[in-house]
């Protein structure tokens, strides 16, 4: 009967030392995270948006709502055709199952803008875009990467959770300021990265972050075409190991929401 109590009490100490050092993990046991963050909402998005559901990977589109429909002649230079923003009314129906985030109402970079202005960039695109969503915006990604302590502030004062920056770390680190969420790599130096992140094995919980425009893949440069694009999604894809995320879900874990 004595030894039978000790070995109880062993099991129970044994079941609470377990208890006291859980393994930390990500919703679905995965320790690595991958998000793709990508800007402007141009209509290569289609293009992309199909990639992103064949593999089933989710992004995150920073989208500017005040430049819906315009076109984007300076495009053709890079591409050899004039770009086009998508329009309002296939938002929606487009980024089904991704996350539709805010890039500011028509684009200005951040850096030095004026209160008034930074406040109203931020409160058009979030009144047009939440409805679309239909739920509070939670993203957002500064135009041209820039921003300063002001922005931050009002970003953060807007609602918004989380901000990408365009300041790659080239590492997996968890972001520390969520207002200035530096980026892992732009997709067209993600290769590397890539083979480094899928053979890393740490029980510590990192995420890979890639950014980048749709339309770079129509430059069909080295690094930036959609062959490119497809095998740098297809690479990443169906690992057991990865949580496939949005900016604003990956956030809320972290935050315990
Ligand atoms: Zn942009």
């Amino acid at each position: 009967m004595k030894n039978l109590l000790i070995t109880i009490l062993m099991a129970a100490s044994f079941t609470c030392a377990a208890n006291k050092a859980p393994l930390k993990s990500y919703p679905n046991g995965a320790t690595k995270a991958v998000i793709f963050s990508y800007d402007d909402g141009v209509t290569q998005d289609r293009k992309l948006v199909e990639l992103f559901n064949k593999y089933q990977v989710v992004g995150t589109f920073n989208l500017n709502s005040g430049l819906f429909a315009k076109k984007l002649p300076w495009m053709k230079a890079f591409t050899g055709k004039a770009g086009e923003y998508i329009k309002q009314s296939e938002v929606k129906a487009l980024y089904i199952g991704h996350e539709i985030a805010s890039h500011s109402y028509s684009h200005p970079g951040f850096a030095g803008l004026d209160t008034a202005e930074l406040k109203l960039q931020l409160a058009r695109d979030k009144q047009i875009l939440s409805p679309i969503k239909g739920s509070p915006l939670n993203s957002f990604a500064y135009p041209l990467g820039s921003y300063d302590k002001a922005a931050m502030t009002l970003v953060k004062q807007a609602g918004f959770t989380n901000a990408r920056t365009v300041n790659d770390t080239l590492n997996f680190k968890l972001p520390t300021n969520y207002m200035a969420w530096n980026p892992t790599v732009h997709h067209s130096n993600a290769m590397p990265l890539i083979e480094q992140y899928l053979a890393l094995n740490s029980n510590e919980l990192s995420v890979m972050m890639i950014w980048g425009h749709s339309w770079e893949f129509d430059k069909n440069a080295e690094n930036n075409n959609w062959d490119y694009a497809e095998k740098l999604i297809q690479t990443l894809s169906y690992k057991d190991d990865i949580w496939y995320v949005s900016a604003g879900e990956f956030i809320a874990f972290l935050e315990g929401k």
